[in-house]
């Protein structure tokens, strides 16, 4: 007998394991995660490293010290554009998080060049994956050192040279928003790994959900996107599940932080959401596959409600046309390519449906916002997977970030070196600048 199988990666206790198990399912447990919370919360940063903007200029000496916290990747951004004003627009976001925090993100422009494709890149949407503002942290700080240095950046096998540095940040504006969960990020980090290990493994905001459950708290902020909120694929309407989808579409000042630079920046092109794990590169859709045949199987067409997020029927497919899902793919084999030449390690590429359909995420909420509305840019959205656990030891956590920075440079790369990948759908700076 063909059997399917599915597998599904996630946090249990030993007495779910025990329910699960009894249901007839196979466990395979990957790690003792208590042993491992409590060898990672040693690795969390102590201090502020980053406190004083001449922390910066040994950012590399200080960054191997372990994990930063959200409280240094704040001072880091704001150095960053201390000392370097001419390249580093520090930008507000505009929503305070539930804990009252006010969250950063940059823009790196170089010359002069006014009418550019802008790429966006957000670390640490979930909280317990603290990598992914690391990542963000290094990818800026290495290449802003080298443009002024005049210098190339090499990570592992895979170098960028003085002069492609130079040609992507004078021809693209790189966004970088690399903590988009602080408040969720300091609570799994100050968390105590044995008395509180569910908090030290936390996933969503901290949301108190005080009108709906305040015994549960928290939104899992990529089910939280206006990309078929309502539809239920692979979310939750429940405030005790991680992935609990919130009360409405960007409910949440952190979801409404990464729309507003959307919103704001129209240029933004391309964007990548960093989380952690399983050595993927997705691409859009992840609700249904993809067909690129009939158009009116779209996610905005509601004959279909009700018929999508099953794999392998016949009942619906999500359209993309086949130029659009050539692009996303090239462009995540370039990444992965160069990905790979760091240490030898492969991703895999592939639809963001992969193995179980979801809805309200990040990336397709960035891709669909150009069909809902076409006064939007096109913007190509993709979420890379890094690692094998959600919190790597952080001596293989400096491999992850080669690894990573790699692929994003190589992004920024191929679209900084084509005039068309540059071409934008709706030109709203020329609109206003001309008459
Ligand atoms: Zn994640």
């Amino acid at each position: 007998m063909a059997t399917d199988r599915l597998m599904v990666p996630g946090i249990l206790t030993d007495e779910q394991i025990q329910q699960v198990e009894t249901a007839g399912y196979n466990v395979e447990a990957v790690s003792d995660l208590s042993q491992v919370a409590v060898e990672r919360a040693q690795e969390i940063s102590r201090v502020n490293r980053f406190a004083e903007a001449r922390g910066l200029s040994a950012f590399e000496e200080r960054a191997v010290m372990g994990y930063m916290t959200a409280e240094e990747i704040e001072s880091a951004l704001i150095n960053l554009q201390i000392l370097h004003p001419d390249l580093v627009t520090l930008i507000e976001l505009p929503n305070h998080t539930w804990e009252n925090r006010i969250s950063h993100a940059v823009r790196v422009r170089a010359g002069e060049n006014e009418n550019r494709i802008g790429v966006l890149f957000t670390g640490s949407m979930h909280a317990r994956e603290w990598g992914g503002s690391d990542i963000c942290m290094s990818f800026l700080v290495n290449f802003i050192n080298a443009y002024r240095a005049n210098k190339g950046v090499t990570f592992g096998g895979k170098s960028f040279t003085a002069a492609q540095i130079c040609t992507i940040l004078e021809n693209i504006d790189l966004f970088v928003f690399p903590d988009v969960n602080p408040d969720g990020k300091n609570y799994s980090q100050t968390n105590d790994p044995i008395s509180n290990e569910q908090g030290f493994w936390w996933r969503k905001n901290r949301n108190p959900n005080t009108s709906v459950d305040p015994s549960n708290p928290g939104v899992d902020l990529n089910r939280n996107f206006d990309f078929l909120w309502d539809s239920g694929i692979g979310t939750s309407s429940a405030p005790s599940s991680p992935i609990y989808k919130g009360v409405s579409p960007f409910s949440e000042p952190e979801t409404r932080n990464v729309r507003h630079l959307f919103d704001t920046y129209q240029n933004i092109g391309y964007f990548v959401d960093i989380h952690s794990y399983s050595e993927l590169i997705l691409y859009s859709w992840g609700d249904d596959e993809n067909q690129t045949t009939d158009p009116e199987q779209n996610f905005m067409n509601s004959v279909y409600d009700g018929k999508r997020g099953t794999l392998d029927d016949t009942l619906y497919k999500e359209f993309i046309s086949p130029q659009d899902q050539d692009k996303l793919v090239s462009l995540a084999n370039s990444m992965n390519e160069s990905l790979a030449t760091v240490r030898g390690n492969h991703y895999k590429v592939q639809q963001a449906v992969g193995l179980y359909p979801t809805s309200a995420t990040s990336d397709d909420y960035a891709f669909s916002r150009h069909i809902v509305n076409n006064l939007n840019n096109k913007v190509y959205g993709y979420t890379i997977e890094f690692g094998n656990m959600f919190v790597q030891s952080f001596s293989e956590m400096r491999n992850i970030i080669k690894d990573v920075c790699a692929a994003m440079g190589e992004l920024c790369w191929a679209i900084s070196n084509d005039v068309e990948m540059q071409k934008k759908t709706v030109e709203k700076g020329a609109m206003i600048g001309a008459r």
